[in-house]
């Protein structure tokens, strides 16, 4: 399939959000939590890549959050691309989506590790979930913390919604958490061992938390994760 750019827009220093869509389909069927998967010839070479859909299925179109890795191949490639531009992609895939039945949930992301989540939360079955969600979203920086200002109206519109956004570089005015997402799961699993906890980001930090939860006896079932290196 072909994915037309229809817009992007700079949401943080280096990230920007994305906005395709399919010209040849009405409708693009996929699972919150799945990726897609662009190829392009870039420096005379073919380059594949996933990203993860950052917002919950919508006809033809479709949301994407990409990082520009400074010496990356793809990323800075497609930062460059401008509305009406096409790309070659394939998809959805993946498996990292919501389990069912759904049940209390901890959320994990660091950087653009929050476009699953993001989807998740504006899909069902997350969406109309009465229970607990807690999201727990580590950035550098406070501009970082990307789709905060949509992340802190569900925390009060929802009320089993939790969101601790954490930074490990504060400014001195930063009031909130500081440190890793690590150094907070306790506190985001305020004291329960029965939720399933669902993890996206760099492989360092999926790996260290998965060891951090297997260490308080959580099943490796209950633990979801998604890795971008
Ligand atoms: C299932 C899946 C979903 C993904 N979803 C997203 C997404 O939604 N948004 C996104 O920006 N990336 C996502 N990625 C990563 C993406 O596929 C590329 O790896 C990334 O854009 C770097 O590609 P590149 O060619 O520019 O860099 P390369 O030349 O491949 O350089 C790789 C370097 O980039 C680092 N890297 C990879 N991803 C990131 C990142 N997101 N932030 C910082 N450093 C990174 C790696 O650790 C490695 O050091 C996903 C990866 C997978 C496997």
């Amino acid at each position: 399939m072909n994915a037309l750019l229809v817009g992007s827009r700079e949401i943080a220093p280096e990230v920007r959000h994305f906005l395709f869509e399919i010209p040849s389909v009405e409708k693009l069927e996929f699972t919150a939590g799945q990726f897609v998967s662009f190829t392009q010839e870039v420096h005379g070479r073919s380059v594949t890549r996933a990203y993860s859909l950052a917002a919950a299925p919508d006809g033809n179109r479709f949301e994407l959050c990409l990082n520009r890795v400074r010496e990356g191949l793809f990323s800075p490639w497609i930062f460059q691309l401008k509305p009406g531009d096409t790309i070659q992609m394939r998809g959805p895939l993946g498996y990292f989506v919501p389990r069912q039945p759904f049940r209390d949930s901890l959320f994990i992301a660091t950087g653009t590790g929050i476009a699953p989540f993001r989807a998740f939360l504006g899909a069902e079955p997350v969406r109309s979930h009465a229970g607990r969600i807690t999201l727990l979203f580590g950035a550098r920086y406070a501009d970082g913390l990307l789709y905060r200002a949509e992340f802190d109206q569900f925390h009060t519109d929802r009320p089993g919604f939790r969101f601790l956004p954490t930074i490990t570089q504060p400014a001195a005015a930063w009031a909130g958490r500081s440190g890793r997402v690590q150094q907070h799961l306790d506190d985001a699993l305020d004291g329960r061992t029965d939720v399933d906890v669902y993890i996206c980001g760099l492989k360092s930090m999926v790996d260290e938390v998965r060891d951090l939860l297997k260490a308080r006896g959580f099943d490796r079932k209950q633990i979801i994760s998604e890795k971008y290196d």
